[in-house]
């Protein structure tokens, strides 16, 4: 297929809102692409080059594309930044200045999709000495001889910004129109992509083997399995009785979640969001390498740093400083880190995921129980509540969040959130419950003091999952300091949208909107019933949406770099807590 009529199914699907509509040319578009080009084209629609893990990042700033445009249409840069400010995205900037070009059209006029994607990938391995410029002149090509349309999509490709308001729940029901007899289909679809993270293999393993092979598909080494996530419960009896009976009752601690994955001496591990950060780690390989006697596994576990002097463990707050990119080894020394294993999902050549939680935690306990830097979780079993209740207690006291209880038969259910675990943390018990995790859609100018930032709160969503759309819940304008208020307004002056971004459902309106893209951690003292918010209206027979009362931005990060848009809290839990709130409420009076 012709990039150009690549192009001309993106302009359409940013054309429309309708999420139906969205799935039909979509799934055109991926019957178009064929066996051929089907990976090449998920990925393109996704807006990446690979999935986070493999790590290729574009490396293109808009600077080095204006540059490029220039190059490919004979405009002089100011001219093209001007172009650029005006039409607010450097995509339709190109476009225009194509139409208006004065250069001679080049003789090849077209790319094919999977021509732009090789040259693409060339474009982001490009490093080193005089790789800007090589990169400018790759780009500058693709651009001369593209239409003005095609055009738009080459510029946005690799600043990641496609506009079309596509996730990736529709691009799984799409697949499954094009190449499973329909819409059902999408479930297994799922299934594949949560174990090994690549939509575009789950895309050729449907347009090439049909179910049968998407079917077959099985947890591997080096490809990240998307996370177990824990659903909510507010009180111990509640949880014996929601688990039924037996429950293990984990502690839960506050640090950051890894995936690791060792072959013989090679290690690699993920974050929570699927990204490699073995690099971050030396610390952890090492300890993987030298504390654990097995050839081939995939476990997870939560790091936290550790004091080594008394042994205590130290605050969020210093173990997110791990996370850095330089002085790695300095950090290491400072605040070195001890890993609580919690799962396996692959041993000695085995998938792992189907075995109940009982098996795979003895095998945790047979393979973790020496190491200094690695452990299992500490846990009780018990069907008391009582019991449950004053392991909580003890876990609080002892500075931990809470803990996580876990069903004893249930297999690891994969990039779900399921009543397999169910977390209880300490401020379950008062009115206000959990903090949430919002994506940022919109946000204000600042008036009075805050002038000066250009920035006065933020509009949040959350993720409504079944119907893939952002519903707005809050407005936020508290909790910020100085230093946030001005990092805030220079990252979100970067993805400012012309209108309402097309997966946004709102009924209030912000200074800008933006694209959704940044998560923050939201505390609240409650949550209410709203007529102005979009959360929750379209589940509710009066068509009343929910809302936070008294919202604050919370915790160190100022946004969150583990959670993407579609990792924030879904409506479902928001309508959730607000039951679980209810019930709690009625307790105390
Ligand atoms: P989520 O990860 O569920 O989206 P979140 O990032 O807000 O939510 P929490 O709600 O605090 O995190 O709890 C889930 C996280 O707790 C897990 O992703 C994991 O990183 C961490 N965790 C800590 N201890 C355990 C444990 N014993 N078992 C499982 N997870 C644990």
């Amino acid at each position: 297929m012709l990039f150009g009529k690549l192009a001309e199914y993106y302009d359409r699907l940013e054309g429309v809102s309708s999420r139906l509509k969205m799935m039909e040319i979509l799934s055109e578009l991926f019957k178009e692409a064929g066996k051929k080009e089907v990976v090449e084209t998920v990925y393109m629609t996704q807006g990446t080059l690979l999935p986070p893990f493999e790590g290729l990042e574009f490396g293109v700033a808009d600077k080095l594309m204006e540059e490029a445009i220039a190059l490919a249409t004979g405009y002089t840069k100011e001219q093209v930044h001007s172009e650029y400010k005006k039409a607010g995205d450097l995509g339709i900037a190109a476009q225009k200045l194509k139409q208006g070009t004065k250069l001679k059209q080049i003789v090849k006029n077209d790319y094919s999709v999977k021509e732009v994607y090789e040259m693409m990938v060339k474009v982001a391995r490009t490093s080193g000495q005089g790789s800007k410029d090589q990169k400018i002149g790759m780009l500058a090509n693709m651009i001369a001889s593209a239409s003005p349309l095609a055009a738009k999509y080459l510029v946005r490709y690799p600043l990641a910004n496609l506009r079309m308001g596509v996730g990736d729940s529709t691009i799984m029901e799409a697949l499954a129109i094009a190449y499973a007899g329909g819409r059902d289909a999408k479930e297994e679809l799922e299934r594949a992509y949560n174990i090994c993270s690549d939509l575009g293999e789950v895309g050729k393993a449907v347009a090439e083997g049909g179910m049968k092979e998407v079917g077959s598909m099985k947890v591997t080494l080096f490809k990240p399995v998307r996370p177990a996530l824990a659903e909510r419960l507010p009180t111990a009896e509640q949880i014996i009785e929601r688990l039924g009976g037996e429950v293990s009752v984990e502690q839960k601690y506050d640090g950051f979640r890894i995936q690791v994955h060792k072959k013989g001496k090679e290690v690699r591990l993920y974050s929570r969001r699927l990204e490699n950060i073995t690099e971050m780690f030396p610390d952890v390989i090492k300890a993987v390498n030298s504390e654990l006697d097995c050839d081939r596994i995939i476990f997870e576990g939560e790091a936290l740093a550790y004091n080594e002097a008394t042994g205590e463990f130290l605050p969020f707050q210093e173990t997110i400083q791990r996370k850095r990119k330089h002085g790695i080894e300095e950090k290491a020394m400072e605040l070195p880190l001890h890993l609580f294993a919690f799962d396996i999902l692959y041993y000695d050549g085995k998938d792992c995921l189907s075995k109940p939680y009982k098996e795979r935690r003895e095998l945790i306990e047979r393979l973790f129980g020496k190491g200094k830097a690695i452990g299992p979780t500490r846990r009780i079993l018990t069907s008391k509540p009582k019991e449950l209740e004053l392991f909580f207690e003890e876990s609080i006291e002892g500075g931990l969040e809470g803990i996580m209880a876990k069903d004893l038969k249930s297999p690891y259910i994969a990039g779900a959130r399921k009543f397999s675990w169910v977390k209880l943390k300490r401020s379950y018990k008062n009115k206000l419950s959990d903090t949430v995790d919002l994506v940022i859609v919109g946000y204000y100018l600042g008036r009075g003091s805050r002038a000066e930032f250009g920035f006065g709160g933020l509009l949040c969503a959350v993720y409504n999952d079944k119907r893939d759309v952002f519903e707005t819940v809050s407005r936020i304008g508290t909790g910020f300091t100085e230093k946030q208020m001005s990092e805030l307004k220079s990252m979100l002056s970067k993805i400012k949208s012309s209108g309402k971004p097309a997966r946004v459902e709102a009924l209030v309106e912000p200074d800008f909107w933006v694209q959704p893209k940044y998560v923050v951690t939201i505390n609240a003292d409650e949550i209410t019933r709203s007529p102005m918010h979009t959360c929750g209206k379209k589940d509710d027979k009066e068509g009343v949406g929910y809302a936070l009362r008294f919202p604050r931005l919370y915790g160190g990060e100022t946004v969150r770099g583990d959670k993407g848009p579609e990792d924030a809290t879904t409506t479902k839990e928001i309508m959730e807590m607000f039951r679980m709130q209810k019930k709690v409420g009625l307790k105390e009076s």
